[in-house]
């Protein structure tokens, strides 16, 4: 079942059936990210879900199918992923009615940067890097989003410093659309909370100290007292860390808008 599926109805009413020994402020947190995300799936009906298969990720796929809401959701294979997020893709397709479409970077782009550079060339250098994020990355999001209203993420403000400002609603003028993070406001021991509350399958390579994944060359384990995401990059300096998916036109970072434009 996918959100282009015509056939299928967001269900307005559904309520999420919260284990009785869970904390009642994980409960509340839970309430708050059903309404914003029922609101805004009704308000912007071409919605579009994004997932790295992450544990926030997770969570909002666990969100998305108990609450049957008509997204899109898709994933960016880039063609370097850990084994260990493929095998997650396949427990997610068992578990979830709600379908992941994976999508690949164009072939003839690939293949020009390998020509050019090699095929770890990402590690030369920061434009580089970024080229291959643009090209694995960027190019299959804009495919993915084009005509889309809405774009749902499990962007968190406590991940890293660029992410200190996400808002939960914002405008994204890259892409035209909103950008909505249900769980800007939430902890890491809410999404761990949330995972063990109802057995959501997640990442093998979480438990073995990877709180933020990407692409298998691109990511290590973080060591005690690092940011989250200090383990993707990790050879760039902080404010360089980031694939472009969340960065505006203009370089500065996406903050948080007064007020989402009329429709
Ligand atoms: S994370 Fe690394 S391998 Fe993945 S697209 Fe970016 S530079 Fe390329």
């Amino acid at each position: 079942m996918t959100g282009q599926d015509a056939t299928m109805k967001t269900k307005t009413h559904a309520k999420i059936e919260i284990p009785t020994h869970s904390h009642s402020a994980l409960a509340r947190r839970i309430d708050a990210a059903a309404v914003v995300l029922r609101e805004n799936v009704a308000r912007f009906p071409s919605a579009a879900f994004a997932t790295s298969f992450g544990a926030e990720d997770m969570v909002l796929l666990d969100l998305i199918d108990r609450l049957e809401l008509a997204v899109d959701a898709f994933t960016l294979d880039t063609g370097r992923l850990h084994d260990e997020t493929y095998a997650l893709m396949d427990a997610a397709r068992r578990r979830y009615r709600t379908r992941v479409r994976v999508l690949f970077p164009e072939r003839e782009a690939v293949e020009r940067f390998v020509a050019a550079h090699g095929v770890n060339g990402f590690r030369d250098n920061v434009a580089q890097r970024k080229q291959c994020c643009a090209i694995r990355k960027l190019e299959p999001l804009a495919r993915a989003l084009d005509g889309k209203q809405l774009w749902i993420t499990g962007l968190r403000r406590e991940q890293s410093p660029t992410r200190a400002d996400v808002g939960i609603l914002v405008h994204d003028a890259t892409h035209g659309l909103m950008k909505l993070s249900p769980l800007a406001d939430w902890s890491a021991a809410d999404v761990r909370e949330y995972v063990e509350a109802f057995a959501v399958p997640v990442n093998a390579l979480h438990a073995r100290g990877f709180p933020s994944i990407g692409c298998a060359p691109c990511t290590r384990a973080i060591a005690p007292g690092e940011d989250e995401r200090a383990g993707r990059w990790w050879w760039e300096q902080p404010l360089q860390r980031e694939c472009g998916l969340h960065i505006a036109p203009n370089g500065w970072r996406v903050r948080a808008s007064k007020a989402p434009p009329a429709r």
